[in-house]
């Protein structure tokens, strides 16, 4: 990231956001553990469809390809260009982008860290790459233009590989599996990734910019930023003094205050216990030789303990335990032995591929898919694995962990509806760690 001031305004918001849980209502968009994404190349520019982010030798030629397009009736558009790492992974893992490495000719740079893509993706104006007659029109008139004497030797039609014969609205085509990509001959993949690293380094370099901030500019921005946030305090202190809640969300037991049933909190009765039973099962029927046997290591956590994150980095403030919505598992097993602390025991685990393919298959089931999500994924980039991948980092730590998705928790609140219209909440509204958070403080 360029160390400018708009920057680092905001690294400040990002970095006190946690403290500030009651001061913000947009919880809509804030992130949350479940569709956590740290795919490092956060810091590279955004994807990028116009003509500008095109290699500057090889946006002559994309210009010239889509004049003549055009000049045969079609009404081309750069369906992509640049690719952000982030996004090319994406593709990469939906499928959809057969090239395995991030610094292809989509995610192309140049040596100063400009966006350059060296391949575009060319498609007609509301034709996009449907399966029509009218794109595949398209695609093999923009074969035609890019295997002429004018353009062979300066572009890679994608169309050429892998060519089959295919019928669309009744009319044969030969074409291959990415018609719409065209990409320049006059620099090689490798060079291509060469470059772009440089450019890379390049934007690295740009960063050091923040020692030219002078530290009464930082000091300023940083009083600047923690202002509201002494407002919200106080306003959050003077809310305790009136009243503090009480009413059937919250249940006291052994001194500490609960959302909900102390032992399944907002989750529907049986739901967890159900839950753990047929995951037992399941890894048992498919990788029996582990010797697995399940625990509950927890569904609901108090009220206090659930809103602070407390400086427990396993932790989340707003965790969805407060609620009952998470549920933590032991993993005892004949070949690790008895399982007894996350800290040592989950990464042993998550070395087992088996193990880790048992998990991901019975949270394909059609009773959890799509509605209980693993903390193995955490870290991923994406809110699933899939077979053949091992946890990393958050995953690892949170391999115990299985939550309901963000977007279903409205429902488990829907029957306190009354009781969060009196604290100024929807239950539409908790839907991210975050809005759980802010709920958790109202009610302490
Ligand atoms: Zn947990």
């Amino acid at each position: 990231m360029l160390l400018n001031e708009e920057n680092i305004r905001k690294l400040i918001r990002e970095a006190l956001e946690p403290i500030d849980s009651s001061s913000s209502q947009t919880t809509q968009s804030s992130k949350s553990s479940d569709d956590s994404d740290d795919y490092s190349g956060d810091d590279l520019p955004d994807d990028d469809k116009s003509i500008s982010a095109v290699d500057k030798n090889f946006r002559p030629i994309v210009e010239k390809i889509m004049g003549l397009l055009k000049g045969q009736g079609f009404d081309p558009i750069l369906g992509s260009a640049y690719r952000s790492p982030k996004s090319q992974q994406d593709k990469i893992d939906k499928g959809y982008s057969k090239t395995k490495t991030i610094y292809g000719y989509h995610v192309a740079l140049d040596d100063q860290g400009n966006k350059a893509a060296r391949a575009v993706d060319l498609v007609n104006r509301g034709d996009g790459w449907s399966s029509t007659k009218a794109a595949f029109d398209f695609f093999e008139a923009l074969g035609k233009i890019s295997n002429s004497d004018q353009f062979k030797d300066k572009v890679e039609w994608g169309g050429n590989w892998k060519q089959k014969k295919k019928t669309v609205g009744g009319k044969e085509y030969f074409i291959g599996w990415d018609p719409a990509h065209i990409q320049t001959k006059s620099v090689s993949m490798s060079q291509s990734a060469e470059i772009t690293k440089k450019g890379v380094a390049s934007l690295k370099s740009q960063g050091k910019e923040a020692e030219s901030i002078s530290e009464t500019v930082i000091r300023a921005l940083i009083r600047e930023a923690l202002n509201p946030i002494g407002r919200a305090k106080k306003l959050r202190a003077k809310r305790k003094e009136k009243s503090s809640y009480d009413g059937p969300l919250v249940t006291d037991s052994n001194g500490k205050k609960y959302l909900g049933d102390p032992g399944v909190g907002m989750s529907p009765p049986g739901y967890w216990q159900e839950f753990r039973s047929k995951l037992n099962a399941h890894i048992n029927k498919v990788y029996p030789e582990l010797g697995f046997k399940i625990d509950n290591l927890g569904v609901t956590r108090d009220l206090a303990a659930a809103a602070d994150a407390g400086g427990n980095t396993a932790r989340v403030s707003g965790s969805k335990h407060g609620a009952g919505l998470a549920q933590d598992i032991y993993m005892h097993t004949k070949k690790y032995g008895e399982y007894t602390s996350y800290k040592n025991d989950n990464p042993k685990l998550a070395k087992d591929q088996k193990l880790v393919d048992a998990i991901i298959s019975f949270l394909e089931t059609s009773s959890y898919s799509g509605k209980v999500f693993w903390g193995g994924a955490f870290s991923s980039g994406k809110r699933s694995l899939k077979k053949g991948q091992l946890p990393k980092d958050r995953g690892i730590l949170e391999f115990h962990h299985f939550e309901f998705a963000n977007k279903d928790m409205p429902n488990y609140f829907t029957k306190y509806k009354d009781e969060l219209a009196k604290l100024g909440l929807k239950p539409g509204q908790i839907t991210s760690t975050k809005a759980l958070g802010n709920l958790y403080n109202k009610l302490l």
